[in-house]
């Protein structure tokens, strides 16, 4: 009898994950399979599982496999943006469905929820998830059918804890999805925690690079409901293009090193900044000092490369600031191998509760003393 091999660690699995050899040539790296349709036999039979690529797609297969295992799903569906995926679970619903989301969620789905599914017949509900029982009380008031997670939230990082959250959810019958896109499959694994679905924007670290849009769910259970939304992929039709899930695929493969760097790095700049004059507060569940970094350390594993700080003179010092940097790229989006900086309120929809004193920092992976240097001197305007 050969030995049992140990379980593997989930750098390994995320560099082994949906990937072998192309059977007819060997090719280790995965082909980008351009067809947009598959050719019948004689007897009018298709050879494989392919039909036509909107249905499915290997090079999207390869990536939705990748996907499943990262995260410990039973099956992963790619999606063509981030909010892609948010709709496809949103529309799952039936009108009338009321929705909880935390006051932090990603500005683009709390207008998503309230622009488009409001009008729709959804009733989305914002809860503020700094109180540890909000979400409880929200879910004991009426009935709900979907409560939505985003932890560590936009742009203060707090945190939320997943399986208290996912238990009071069931116990009333509601249904469960966590965006796991700020803490990454490396960082938390919310399935495992007790929900029933997890959301990624793929843009941000999973792509990493800064060069593609792409959104993906990942399944507890290959369900009716996962099999609902993947008629919604299929007929709504958001998906991704081969190139676009090779590009994500081929990111995904570094997000281990890109991680613990990212997270190592974001904890220097915390730490650099909590002891700043110029700075009246520090968003990141690495301190000690974050509401929570307890919960945080029961269920990550590593506080992600996201932070952002309050600057004692508001929005005047924090655009000052922001405006002296030379290392930190100001713009939007996250997770990238490059720092960048932004004046969060700027972009979000004026009914969040961002304060305007707040910049949101994504540590890349530049140095991290080359980073505190460029924001020690901006911080000195
Ligand atoms: C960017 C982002 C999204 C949306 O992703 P897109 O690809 O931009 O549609 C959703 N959730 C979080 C946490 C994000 O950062």
């Amino acid at each position: 009898m050969p030995e049992p091999r140990p379980s593997l660690h989930p750098d390994t699995t995320t560099l082994h994950a949906g990937l072998s050899p192309d059977a007819a040539t060997g090719a280790l790296a995965p082909a980008i399979q351009m067809a947009t349709t598959f050719a019948r036999d004689a007897e009018n039979a298709l050879p494989g599982p392919y039909l036509y690529g909107r249905y499915a797609n290997p090079t999207r297969d390869a990536l939705e496999q990748a996907l499943a295992t990262l995260e410990q799903g039973a099956v992963a569906r790619a999606f063509a943006s981030g909010l892609a995926a948010a709709t496809a679970v949103l529309q799952s619903l039936a009108p009338g469905a009321r929705v909880l989301f935390p006051e932090g969620v990603y500005s683009g789905v709390r207008s998503l929820a309230t622009t488009v599914f409001g009008p729709w017949g959804l009733v989305p509900v914002f809860v503020d998830e700094r109180n540890p029982t909000a979400y409880a009380e929200a879910i004991a008031a009426a009935p709900t059918a979907l409560v939505w997670i985003e932890s560590p939230s936009n742009p203060r990082w707090v945190v939320t804890d997943i399986a208290a959250v996912a238990k009071a959810a069931h116990a009333s019958g509601a249904r469960v999805v966590v965006d796991n896109t700020v803490a990454t499959p490396l960082g938390q694994s919310p399935l495992a925690l007790g929900a029933d679905v997890v959301l990624h924007a793929t843009t941000k670290a999973i792509g990493g690079h800064s060069d593609v849009t792409g959104g993906a769910l990942v399944f507890a259970r290959d369900d009716a409901w996962a099999a609902q939304i993947t008629e919604l992929q299929k007929l709504g039709g958001a998906v991704p293009s081969p190139f676009d899930c090779w590009l994500i695929l081929r990111g995904l493969r570094t997000l281990p090193v890109r991680f613990a760097r990212q997270c190592e790095s974001a904890q220097r700049v915390a730490e650099f900044l909590a002891s700043h004059p110029a700075i009246s507060a520090v968003h990141y569940p690495g301190l000690p000092s974050h509401a929570g970094h307890a919960v945080a350390e029961k269920q990550m594993r590593g506080f992600s490369g996201m932070l952002s700080f309050e600057h004692a003179r508001g929005r005047e010092g924090a655009l000052r600031s922001l405006g002296a940097l030379r290392l930190f790229a100001r713009a939007t989006s996250l997770g990238g191998v490059e720092s960048l900086a932004e004046h969060r309120k700027t972009v979000e929809s004026p009914d969040t509760p961002t304060p305007e004193s707040l910049v949101r920092l994504s540590i890349g992976l530049e140095h991290p003393d080359d980073l505190i240097g460029d924001l020690r001197a901006a911080l000195s305007v």
